[in-house]
């Protein structure tokens, strides 16, 4: 997917503010062209961690809808990571592992989301479990629903 502003190419939705409007581009809008650039189009789905849009009302409300990935560590992540453990600083080997798992969990809650007919999720997060020893589960959660613009 390309962003249509900086043309940027990134590997998911999960980068994305909108259809095609990358994260870092769309925080550098105005507050009217985040509206603007946020008006569904088709089966474009809006996603937030608050539980309003702002310039768009909640019409209907479809439930709690999720994602779920599951990944285990390799062998030779957690040695690297361990390594990186001692030397200090962000544990990257981890830190990318956890950002694809989310991404993942992230894109099965919008397709399970655009399935039952919503245009928007809101009150999105992220949950993680271990589930065992090495194997992490990601969730993503957040409520379907049908929004609207309001009108002006
Ligand atoms: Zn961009």
């Amino acid at each position: 997917m390309r962003c249509e502003r900086c043309g940027k190419e990134y590997p998911s939705r999960y980068y994305f503010k909108t259809r095609t409007i990358c994260t870092e581009c769309f925080s550098k809008l105005t507050p009217e062209e985040q509206v603007e650039a946020q008006r569904p189009k088709g089966l474009q789905s809006m996603t937030t961690t608050a539980f309003t849009i702002d310039g768009y009302q909640v019409v209907k409300s479809l439930g709690l809808i999720r994602g779920i990935t599951v990944r285990s560590r390799s062998i030779f992540g957690t040695l690297g990571a361990s390594l990186q453990t001692i030397v200090g600083g962000n544990i990257t080997l981890f830190t990318e592992l956890c950002e694809k798992a989310r991404a993942e969990a992230f894109e099965m809650m919008v397709d399970h989301a655009e399935d039952i007919g919503a245009n928007a999720v809101i009150g999105v997060r992220y949950d993680a479990n271990d589930v065992m020893s090495g194997v992490t589960e990601v969730l993503c959660y957040g409520t379907a629903v049908v929004v609207t613009p309001l009108p002006s």
